[in-house]
């Protein structure tokens, strides 16, 4: 079939993403037309692309011209020529051709023979052709043997584009494959919806302790076992792609999303049984991110990214797919730029702390503050530290922080000391700052530079079984606990309570977290709860913090119980330390008396 120029801007597109004017390209193909130049008996043989304004010549033999202009190209025709092969036996007596420079001028060309180099896809992007400067004729074997030889060019373009676009373990193609896919779909315009999904065959964990316990072997064989079984049970719905060691990706076409979900859904059922992986029998998972599209340039440079999000979405929610979630794209954007910003933020002083007030419930005096970090992010405005911690975490930057919070919160601590020297400060650590093995030193001697004792210093840490399996946290809080500081559980009752491994750690202190206290004076189940837990933490010593308390119930209720002290919006929201300092300076707080509205 000839090709229609109608289609010409697609065929320019399809060109343009296959990246064939690449020079190593070109000089791969040199032997092929320097057997056609013996073969032939011609002068002149070029491998020519064929683009928008010029043709190329990126293999050649006769001619040391690199390119022309489209306008006088011979091959272009031959492009969308009604014959495998355009053959011009005499040019200067051709009618379309007797006035091209290339033939009234030098060199004078007479005879021309081109066969189009046609991609799988049926797009021609130039021609393998032969020159003459005197007219000839092929023969019918001729002809024959130019038509292989261009067919063996075209192999070997794609095979030399195809290099490196396979996963070693599955002999599968691999993302760089998709990706020149997703690029040849975009430049074809695929009109309908099309469907980007990524799925994970195994969870991190399990791969990890695999390769420790199993080995490779059985490994790499699930991996191929996995990959295989996806593509049988797509068949011809989809081509699947090994894009990363446990993942792979295939887009959908002609399908609903009703459809997809059903596909996909059965898709897990087959993916979830049992194989047999060099012996070991185990079983593939399947979580499976989805993501519609249109075939246009810049949705599919994004596309496996948002398939990949929603991928990681249904491996966290443990659930077997989910749809691409815009919302949760722009939330993670959002961490990348508060990652990217955090460093100038810290730097340029958008950082700063706020100080809550703690209160004994006794007296209701103020016994103390803790530092609670804020950022005014020049652009986002501020940000809170529960979306911001969990980013610095995963930057190398979340120790610096830490570092600037202890050194600003202690030199706050010495001024508030010049006039109250009875309050303390509490600092909140982060799991991952205990990575920091000088950490104890350095909080140290920031309290020695500002000749703060130790003990009016609390740290806070969350609950959890981290702190044992960290192997640096366990050594580093008995070491803050022995030079006086103090140490407190935060959020204590927020997750899977456990008094068994309080008992292991160095305490002093149980902040109970505001899902306690919340609804106390309505859920009698919380309040049975609640007062239990303090009995609890007062009889094994520690003393007992009351977080989050909002109203006079809450307060008249663990008062009674003999919680020790209490902080919340109630008592006195987190404030500048000016502030802080002189609601510590005053009376004795008196909720009662604050307006309803500040409550
Ligand atoms: P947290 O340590 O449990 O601090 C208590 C949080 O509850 C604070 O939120 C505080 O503003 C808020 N809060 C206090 N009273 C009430 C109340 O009556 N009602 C309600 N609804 N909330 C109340 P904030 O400041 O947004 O901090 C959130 C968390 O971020 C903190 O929880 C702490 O875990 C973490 N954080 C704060 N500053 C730092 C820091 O410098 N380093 C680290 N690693 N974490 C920090
Ligand atoms: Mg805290
Ligand atoms: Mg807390």
């Amino acid at each position: 079939m000839p090709y229609s120029r109608k289609y010409e801007l697609e065929r320019i597109a399809v060109l343009n993403a296959l990246n064939v004017l690449d020079r190593d390209l070109g000089k791969s193909l040199d032997p092929i037309t320097q057997l056609a130049a013996f073969t032939f008996d011609v002068p002149i043989v070029l491998v020519t692309i064929v683009d928008a304004d010029a043709q190329h010549f990126i293999s050649k033999v006769g001619t040391q011209i690199t390119y022309t202009e489209r306008d006088i190209s011979i091959c272009a025709c031959a492009l969308d020529a009604e014959t495998d092969i355009l053959e011009i036996p005499d040019l200067s007596k051709d009618q379309l051709f007797a006035s091209n420079p290339m033939v009234a001028h030098d060199p004078f060309l007479r005879f021309y023979a081109g066969a189009a180099l046609v991609t799988g896809s049926g797009h021609p992007l130039g021609t393998l052709c032969l020159a003459d400067y005197k007219p000839r004729q092929l023969s019918a074997e001729e002809r024959r043997q130019l038509l292989t030889l261009s067919r063996i060019v075209m192999t070997h373009i794609e095979l030399k584009l195809s290099v490196g676009r396979r996963e070693l373990v599955s002999g599968m193609h691999n993302h760089r494959q998709l990706q020149a896919d997703l690029r040849m779909l975009a430049a074809r315009k695929t009109p309908e919806t099309l469907y980007a999904v990524m799925t994970d065959v195994m969870n991190s964990q399990t791969v990890n302790d695999a390769w420790q316990v199993l080995g490779v072997s059985p490994m790499e064989s699930l991996i191929r076992q996995a990959g295989h079984r996806l593509m049988q049970l797509l068949g011809d719905d989809a081509k699947v792609y090994h894009v990363g060691s446990t993942r792979f990706a295939f887009i959908c076409r002609g399908h609903s999303k009703d459809a997809m979900n059903a596909l996909l859904l059965r898709l897990n059922e087959g993916m979830r049984a049992q194989v047999l992986a060099s012996g070991v029998p185990m079983t593939p998972l399947f979580h499976a991110g989805v993501v519609p599209f249109h075939a246009t340039a810049a949705e599919a440079e994004d596309v496996m990214r948002k398939a990949l999000i929603a991928m990681h979405a249904a491996i966290n929610a443990e659930t077997p797919m989910l749809w691409y979630d815009p919302l949760r794209d722009d939330q993670l954007k959002r961490a990348y730029r508060l990652a990217i910003d955090a460093r100038d933020g810290l730097q340029g002083g958008e950082f700063h702390l706020l100080y809550q007030p703690r209160v004994r419930l006794c007296d209701l005096k103020v016994s103390g503050a803790e530092a609670l970090l804020r950022w005014n992010h020049p652009d986002l405005g501020l940000v809170n530290p529960d979306e911001l911690i969990p980013v610095l975490e995963k930057t190398a930057l979340m120790l610096q922080v830490t570092r600037w919070v202890i050194a600003h919160a202690i030199a706050q601590l010495a001024q508030w000391h010049r006039t109250q020297p009875h309050l303390h400060m509490s600092l909140n650590l982060s799991a991952h700052d205990f990575n920091d093995e000088g950490l104890n030193k350095y909080l140290l001697s920031v309290c020695a530079d500002h000749r703060i004792d130790p003990h009016s210093v609390e740290i806070e840490i969350t609950e959890g079984q981290w702190i044992k399996s960290h192997k640096h946290a366990l050594p580093q809080l008995i070491g803050l606990k022995a030079h006086g500081i103090r140490i407190a559980i935060d959020d204590f009752g927020s997750g899977y309570s456990n008094f068994g491994y309080l008992a292991e750690l160095p305490i002093n202190v149980i902040k109970l977290d505001r899902s306690l206290v919340s609804g106390l004076a309505t859920s009698p189940t919380t309040r049975l709860k609640t007062q239990a837990v303090i009995n609890l933490t007062c009889e094994l010593g520690y003393t007992t913090v009351a977080e989050g308390i909002e109203n006079l119930d809450e307060l008249r209720l663990l008062t009674e119980w003999g919680c020790d002290e209490g902080q919340g919006y109630l008592l006195a929201r987190p404030m500048e330390a000016a502030q802080a300092l002189r609601l510590a300076s005053g009376p004795a707080l008196d909720p009662r008396s604050y307006p309803m509205s500040d409550r």
